[in-house]
């Protein structure tokens, strides 16, 4: 949604639990055992439709609030989160004695900035008047690329993406990294899809487009012009886009180059001019993500007229700003992008959208005064111990596979031993003391932590991996794992009800954060993950056999969520959604398998008429229960990488034999692949 913080998440691979910010619980605990019984529908058979069964009457009587677009465990616990940092943001905001420069000082200038709409609305577009009459000055390419490099350094993604990554091939190291951007819609194919949907989304688009020229003054022939010349451009980066899919192949997009190579690939980029005005030095070597593409580019920096460069660019930063302006430029981005691509109906409050904002450039100065209140050390101890049993159940079923060699088990198994863990919060905070946040403007303050983070990232070359650094802040209700790293993170925030429950039984504490953590174990082992080896690097560990076993029994699980129709006409991609469908029947197999090891399981406890495996499923599916709009749904599926909630909960058990005992699920019942057709992976 908004270009100019596109990028503070690319220079990480990271594999998380959800697509959302942050997660969260459902209902008050204290009472029902960890899951509420009222959120069934036993009208539903089990064996037919295990969502419904388990959730149905939650997804009955929790219609979607009206700013959003999904509502559900992750959103219920964020805004439970919200509750707390908005306490912190105000008193800080208040605090007329913090220090200039500490942290708080920061905090409380940016909300104060952020919650002053009058000012907002007073100062318009102000702020960034010489930024648009810099861009409206372009007259030669030689000004293009260092407009170009310009708006890179506001951590903007204008034509293409720079940022320093992890190499994928020595892992202890940085490297400059070149890839594809530059586009207003989320994703390549929208510019390229035929349907009625898409034809009728680019039309749209269009309209967004010319609506913002109009706010900047043009007339309203100028700007439609303007918006048929951005059309083109980004039609052109579009179609020169590796999809999705092919952007999930590690090897694809790993092309190590010279500087000398680049030159040679796209020399009309005037690569030292361009070093230059970015201001980081020359790195000597680059990892290029899509070459195609930036041949393609290298094209377009001579055909395309400087005039349609300079539309383009004024609408790449426009765009990219348009939230933090006055609310003609605010609203309209949200009538596009919030009500059109995902249907919500109503802005969220103020106070939420600056605070999301604060979590992006301050994120862990404002992680740190959150983990104070919320997160004692006795937490940490719990999730480390869950952590450890089921690193030790993962150990277990990789020594029982019966498809995999013992050279190949060795190797996983020497992965698995490496595999890092972080817990709550980072045991280094992140330092701003760099970054200057004032009472000046809101925009101001936005573009100067874009900056920082922007130079904080690309700081990085030369130097080695900093192992203490975290790619989530504390108050995100999220999990990942990082394939160049090795390790599996769990911010403090997403250890909470319903994922983590004092007060609920271990059937679902195990079902609910014990999937969760398996789910980041197993993606060390998905498609994906099985590339990288223990140290982090992109090399095959496999023997040549297991690589092909383990490739037929993925194609199993694309063929299976391939054929789930979320909507109409619109159904599931199975390569897209590839690693994080592994990762759920993974984490979901393997959680089990260190559920058995518990108390509850060995004395078969039930509690609230439930064997101890029956609540193990359960507590899955209330991580899962969902509500989105069909908007939402939409865009997705078409750019997710994670399945829909309904289908995390239906696609991993069908294949479950742990979950047909406990429900009686018998051969030809819905909830039951067919034998042929069933998927064993770990
Ligand atoms: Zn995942």
């Amino acid at each position: 949604m908004n270009k100019i913080l596109q990028k503070l998440s690319v220079g990480l691979i990271i594999i998380s639990i959800t697509s959302f910010i942050s997660l969260q619980c459902t209902s008050p605990d204290n009472e029902n055992h960890g899951f509420d019984l009222n959120q069934m529908d036993t009208t539903a058979n089990p064996a037919q439709d295990f969502y419904q069964y388990s959730v149905g009457n939650w997804v009955k009587n929790n219609p979607i609030p009206d700013e959003y677009s999904y509502w559900g465990s992750f959103t219920i616990l964020a805004e439970e989160n919200y509750k707390v940092l908005k306490e912190i943001l105000e008193k800080s905001a208040n605090d007329k004695s913090a220090q200039k420069g500490s942290n708080v000082q920061k905090i409380g200038d940016f909300y104060a900035t952020g919650m002053d709409s009058v000012m907002i609305e007073k100062l318009g577009i102000k702020p960034i008047e010489d930024d648009l009459k810099n861009i409206a000055s372009i007259n030669s390419i030689d000004n293009l690329i260092s407009t170009i490099a310009w708006g890179h350094k506001l951590n903007g993604s204008p034509v293409f993406n720079i940022y320093a990554d992890i190499d994928a091939k020595n892992s202890t190291q940085h490297i400059a990294t070149l890839s594809q951007s530059g586009l207003g819609l989320p994703d390549r194919d929208y510019y390229t899809k035929t349907d009625k949907n898409s034809v009728e989304t680019r039309a749209k688009y269009v309209e967004y487009v010319t609506k913002m020229f109009k706010l900047l003054g043009y007339t309203e022939r100028d700007a439609k012009n303007n918006a048929k010349s951005v059309m083109n451009i980004e039609t052109r980066l579009a179609k020169a886009s590796m999809t999705r899919v092919e952007r999930r192949d590690p090897n694809k997009t790993y092309n190590k180059m010279s500087l000398k190579e680049i030159k040679k690939l796209a020399p009309n980029l005037e690569w030292d001019n361009y070093f230059s005005d970015l201001g980081f030095g020359t790195p000597s070597y680059f990892n290029v993500e899509q070459p195609e593409f930036f041949k393609e580019v290298n094209k377009m920096v001579k055909q395309v007229p400087i005039k349609d460069w300079r539309v383009y660019l004024t609408w790449n930063f426009i765009d990219g700003v348009s939230t933090y302006l006055n609310s003609d430029f605010d609203n309209a981005n949200f009538e596009f992008f919030g009500k059109y691509l995902r249907g919500s109906k109503v802005q969220s409050a103020r106070w939420k959208r600056v605070m999301r904002t604060i979590n992006r450039y301050l994120g862990e100065a404002l992680g740190q005064l959150y983990v104070e209140k919320t997160f004692p050390p006795e937490a940490k101890q719990r999730a480390s111990k869950i952590v450890d049993n089921l690193k030790a159940a993962m150990k277990n079923r990789i020594e029982n596979l019966d498809w995999m060699s013992d050279v190949t088990k060795k190797q996983a198994l020497h992965k698995l031993d490496a595999f890092g863990v972080k817990i709550g919060y980072p045991d280094k905070w992140k330092d701003y003391s760099t970054l200057e946040i004032n009472r000046d403007s809101y925009i101001g303050n936005v573009l100067k932590g874009s900056m920082f983070a922007f130079k904080r990232n690309m700081e990085k070359l030369g130097k080695p991996i900093d192992k203490t650094e975290w790619g989530m802040t504390p108050q995100t209700v999220n999990a990942y794992y990082n394939p160049t790293r090795n390790e599996i993170v769990f911010p403090a925030a997403i250890l909470q009800p319903p994922f983590f429950n004092q007060k609920a039984d271990d059937a679902i504490n195990y079902g609910a954060m014990g999937a969760v953590i398996g789910h980041e174990i197993t993606h060390g082992f998905d498609d994906q993950g099985r590339k990288f080896d223990a140290d982090g690097n992109l090399k095959d560990w496999w023997t040549k056999d297991d690589g092909e076993r383990f490739e037929k029994r993925a194609q199993k699980i694309f063929d299976q969520f391939d054929s789930y129709y979320p909507i109409d006409s619109l159904h599931i991609n199975g390569k897209l959604t590839a690693g994080e469908n592994i990762a759920d029947l993974g984490g979901l197999t393997v959680a089990y398998t260190a559920f058995k090891n518990t108390d509850q399981y060995k004395k078969n406890i039930k509690l609230d008429g439930f064997t101890p495996s029956q609540r193990f499923f359960f507590g899955w599916a209330q991580v899962w229960e969902n509500n989105i709009r069909v908007q939402s749904l939409r865009l997705r599926i078409q750019t997710d990488p994670h399945s829909p909630g309904k289908y995390r909960v239906l696609g991993p058990l069908s294949n479950m034999p742990e979950f047909w005992n406990a429900f009686n699920v018998k051969p030809g019942d819905n909830m039951r692949m067919p034998e042929d057709k069933v998927v064993k992976i770990w």
